[in-house]
């Protein structure tokens, strides 16, 4: 996609209608106008300022020449047999950005990427192999979810989860100018209890993010019940150690009153035993949260397994016998790549 077709124009889209508002009455133009501007783009998905016909034809010109407004471009898009849709975009410096649209029987949601690549190299994760690039704008960042509101028309738009390329709060400015935007009533009006952002666990953003008044939704990539088995699979782990993330999640509870998930992915011999039930049980004692368990989608330059059915439910059993709540996220579109970070690996590897 040419997410963003010209450099020298900042995208309308990563623009707060407050500052449009200003822009307007400083070009002498009525500052309602900047609410049409804001309903084209967010309430009717116009994706150039001539489709804006109630504006007069010299204002569009004066907001091309100030700001860029173009449709994005897709270089793959990918339907999977369970209604999952992979689309990946490519970005003015080549770059490519994956989204992907989750479908239910009534709502849709859609998962985003925050960065070109991920520097924090999980190691069960397409997203960290050929590592980081650049952080997505808040307007490349919108980009995604409007195209994808554009496409699930059929079930519409309702949750946002940041599970995509990139550690979210590694680009925290703009995912928070982003969330703000999707939040705001003249922009998606999305609420904040409908939008996730998960994190591998980068502790002064977590803490952050309590601080700023929104009810967001938090997912912990947490992986390991205890330092030792996390740093294998989660090398974050060494400067955010797990004994400090626990305690910055419990404060963020307390902040936010919102109840934390945990994600923790199931590998065979790896991270599903008994000693994980137990140290898990010990980590949350006291907190409300809930685990998401999420069989292991093989990557090839990973030498993991996924384990059978019948071990996945052992394991939850024990959980659940243990006082934690879990269930098992049933894997959506697996036919297309739609784990994080491999559709855009695969194409990589491609070219
Ligand atoms: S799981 Fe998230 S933080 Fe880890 S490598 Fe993948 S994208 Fe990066």
């Amino acid at each position: 996609m040419t997410i963003s077709t010209d450099t020298l124009h900042p995208d309308i889209r990563g623009v707060f209608l407050k500052d449009l508002e200003e822009d307007f009455r400083g070009i002498g133009e009525k500052a309602f106008r900047a609410r049409q501007v804001f309903d084209w783009i967010y309430k009717k998905g116009a994706t150039g300022f001539d489709a804006m016909t109630n504006l007069s034809p010299e204002l569009r010109a004066k907001l091309k020449a100030k700001y860029s407004l173009a449709p994005p471009q897709v270089a793959a898009e990918h339907h999977s047999v369970d209604g999952t849709k992979k689309f990946l975009f490519s970005m003015t410096d080549r770059e490519k950005v994956e989204t992907v649209i989750i479908p239910s029987k009534t709502r849709a949601t859609v998962c985003v990427s925050t960065q070109a690549g991920c520097k924090f190299g999980c190691k069960f994760c397409a997203s960290g192999i050929g590592g980081w690039t650049r952080n997505l704008t808040a307007a490349e960042i919108l980009t995604e979810i409007l195209y994808a509101k554009a496409k699930s028309n059929l079930h519409p738009l309702s949750h946002i989860v940041f599970m995509g390329t990139g550690e979210p709060l590694d680009n925290y400015d703009n995912l928070m100018r982003a969330i703000r935007l999707i939040n705001a009533p003249e922009g998606l009006g999305i609420a904040a209890r409908r939008i996730t952002v998960s994190t591998c666990g980068v502790i002064p953003k977590i803490l952050q993010m309590a601080t700023e008044g929104l009810q967001i939704e938090l997912a912990i990539s947490l992986h390991g019940y205890n330092d030792e088995s996390r740093k294998v699979l989660m090398p974050v782990n060494k400067k955010y150690p797990m004994s400090d993330l626990i305690p910055a999640c419990r404060e963020y509870i307390k902040a936010t009153k919102r109840q934390i998930t945990f994600e923790y992915i199931l590998i065979k011999d790896v991270t599903c035993s008994p000693e994980a039930v137990r140290e898990l049980s010990l980590l949350f004692k006291g907190m409300i949260c809930k685990m998401n368990l999420i069989p292991y989608n093989p990557v090839s330059e990973f030498d993991h397994k996924t384990p059978s059915r019948e071990e996945m439910n052992d394991f939850v059993e024990s959980l659940e016998r243990a006082g934690i709540h879990a269930t098992i996220r049933t894997p959506r579109g697996r036919d297309v790549s739609a784990a994080c970070g491999q559709l855009r690996h695969e194409h990589q590897n491609a070219n």
